[in-house]
């Protein structure tokens, strides 16, 4: 273990979805901590100014272009990256919700969810697992949810998906922590970001929710970022299969 066990220095970490919201806040919090990054988005321009924040900080920084929703092509594009960098630290944290009762759901919008939710997560710990299983080291980070635990209301596909990668999460850490590979996941809970914007738009809902939540607020990106870093680092070492609910209180009540 390092004099500091939550410095990340000579680690690289892979975040997806880094553009925005939880994965941005990540991938900083992760280069403050000392890593270097890599990160994925479907628009590379996008990713630029994360990218420049995260230079600034003194860190190297790549950036890949990859659509999640066809898992193939997110297939080709992780082998050649693994083939060209060491990833140490694999945060799955791109995701989209798709909201709607459950009857009106077309098999291809539900496909679309779990594909980008759960089949792309379970191809980049599987491409990138490997390799952390040769090396004998690694972390992976699964941004799971609330609905991992709970129903939802009209998010039948997005629960489906976030149950599924909490149970592959306990599952990968069940078959890899013996050869060092550590996998874990985050449960956030109602986090300001573009994934809630219906929900804050709509004021009656977003009351009920403050509300309930114990903390009387909705979270941060910030919020969440710090178990990332907790998770990818020496600090976690014994951590095997959790998923680490962050959300002000939301499910003690
Ligand atoms: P967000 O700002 O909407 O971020 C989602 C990210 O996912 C975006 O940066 C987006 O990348 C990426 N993404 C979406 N579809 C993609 C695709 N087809 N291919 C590649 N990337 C794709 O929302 P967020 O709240 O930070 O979400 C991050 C994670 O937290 C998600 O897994 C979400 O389910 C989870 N979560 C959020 C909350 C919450 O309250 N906000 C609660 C629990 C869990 P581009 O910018 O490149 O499009």
């Amino acid at each position: 273990m390092t004099a500091d066990p939550f410095r990340l220095d000579g680690q690289r970490a892979l975040v997806t979805g880094a553009r925005t919201g939880i994965g941005r806040a990540a991938a900083l919090a992760l280069a403050a901590a000392g890593a270097d990054l890599v990160l994925w988005g479907r628009d590379i321009e996008g990713l630029e100014p994360v990218a420049e924040q995260i230079r600034a900080l003194g860190r190297e920084c790549g950036t890949v272009a990859g659509d999640l929703t066809d898992p193939d092509e997110v297939e080709v594009t992780a082998t050649a990256l693994a083939a060209e960098q060491r990833i140490d630290l694999l945060v799955n944290n791109a995701g989209i919700i798709s909201r709607g009762a459950a009857v009106g759901i077309s098999l291809s919008d539900w496909r679309r969810v779990l594909r980008v939710d759960l089949d792309s997560a379970f191809v980049l710990a599987r491409c990138f697992g490997a390799r952390m299983l040769e090396r004998r080291a690694g972390r992976i980070v699964n941004i799971a949810s609330l609905l991992s635990f709970q129903g939802g209301v009209n998010v039948a596909s997005y629960t489906a998906s976030k149950h599924a990668l909490a149970g592959l999460t306990k599952s990968l850490a069940t078959e890899w922590a013996s050869a060092g590979v550590g996998v874990n996941a985050i449960a956030p809970g109602y986090i300001v970001t573009d994934n809630t914007a219906a929900l804050r738009a709509d004021p009656a809902r977003d009351r009920a929710i403050t509300e309930r939540i114990p903390a009387g607020r909705w979270g941060s990106p910030a919020d969440i970022a710090g178990a990332v870093v907790f998770l990818c680092s020496p600090a976690a070492a014994y951590l095997h299969g959790h998923v680490l609910v962050v959300d002000g209180g939301w499910l003690a009540r």
